[in-house]
């Protein structure tokens, strides 16, 4: 029997909804043909008028309909003052809508930063959480012990936007009964296990610490313009958008936005740094020994990286 997929938009942008049409190889289509299911509703894709959505609505929140999974891409509005009329659905907080379905569903889905973790949407004075964590802190609008219908608690994709070949290929684990391991917010270690540091094309101008103050130039970004790309989990530089490219391989540094805590409050194009040195380090990293060994590092550049004329 097919599975049923429900997808729900709150307080977000869209922009999760627009990368996955951008899904090729197979497309959006291809991939609901083949994990066989159904896609019972996407707000932007359906054609179905609002009193069909509501007899639909109806019938999974009464359990005669059987949701598998519930994607919700966007935070959740709570303002103001905890109604959520910010955000409604048929003049309802569509946060009531959220809390009906997925108590319903086999497994959550939170599509995007903002459904995640709160995102661009949970800075903002909307009142907005992710599902489950409010940022780094567990929790969010469903609350800490909640789980779905699988026994499992919300699977995290995080990204602004997340790239569509993570949605797929959670769905397509989700589908085919696969336990997906979960890091400590969420994320499937096999989606988010790697930094995008690594796959960069910028690698070797990080190890000599050949790094840009400017736009335009082939060095690393990490120094002074911003990069969170060795702090940041996510497979931007392995799995490449419209399958051609990522930021930093068109000289954009990784904003950090699949981290719970984006967006940072500091400037994105700017690295806070002492001396050159940034304040954040990767995990782990003892920073007078990285300092030491960068500042040999730079000394030991090949003269074809400090004149960038090959890595990229
Ligand atoms: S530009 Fe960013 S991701 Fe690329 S090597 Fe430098 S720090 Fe790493």
């Amino acid at each position: 029997m097919a599975r049923t997929a429900y997808w729900m938009q709150c307080g977000g942008c869209g922009g999760d909804s627009i990368a996955l049409l951008n899904l090729q190889s197979p497309d959006l289509l291809e991939v609901l043909r083949a994990l066989d299911l159904e896609l019972l509703y996407h707000p932007s894709l359906s054609t179905v008028g609002p009193r069909e959505h509501d007899a639909l609505v109806r019938a999974i929140v009464s359990g005669e309909r059987a949701l598998d999974v519930l994607c919700v891409e966007g935070a959740i509005v709570r303002g103001p003052g905890g109604t959520g009329m910010f955000d409604v659905s048929r003049g309802r907080p569509r946060k009531d809508l959220v809390s009906a379905l997925a108590q319903q569903a086999r497994w959550v889905v939170a599509v995007g930063t903002c459904a995640a973790y709160g995102g661009i949407s949970g800075a903002s004075v909307v009142e907005a959480t992710g599902l489950q964590f409010h940022q780094r802190t567990r929790g969010g609008f469903l609350g800490e012990g909640f789980v779905a219908k699988s026994g499992a608690p919300v699977i995290n994709l995080p990204g602004c936007p997340v790239q569509p070949e993570t949605v797929a290929a959670a769905l397509g684990a989700i589908v085919a009964g696969d336990a997906l391991e979960l890091d400590e917010h969420q994320a499937p270690v096999s989606l988010y296990g790697l930094r995008v540091h690594q796959g960069c094309t910028r690698n070797e101008y990080h190890e000599y610490r050949v790094e840009e103050r400017g736009f335009g130039e082939r060095g690393c970004l990490f120094f002074h313009m911003g990069c969170e790309g060795p702090m940041t989990r996510g497979a931007c530089n392995r799995v490449l958008w419209n399958q051609r490219s990522s930021k930093t391989r068109v000289g954009v540094p990784c904003f950090g936005c699949t981290r719970p805590e984006f967006p940072r409050p500091t400037p994105f194009f700017e690295t806070p740094n002492i001396e050159g040195l940034p304040l954040e380090l990767p995990d782990g990293i003892n920073r007078p020994h990285y300092l030491a060994y960068k500042t040999m590092a730079a000394a030991a550049a090949p003269l074809r990286l400090r004149k960038r004329t090959s890595g990229v």
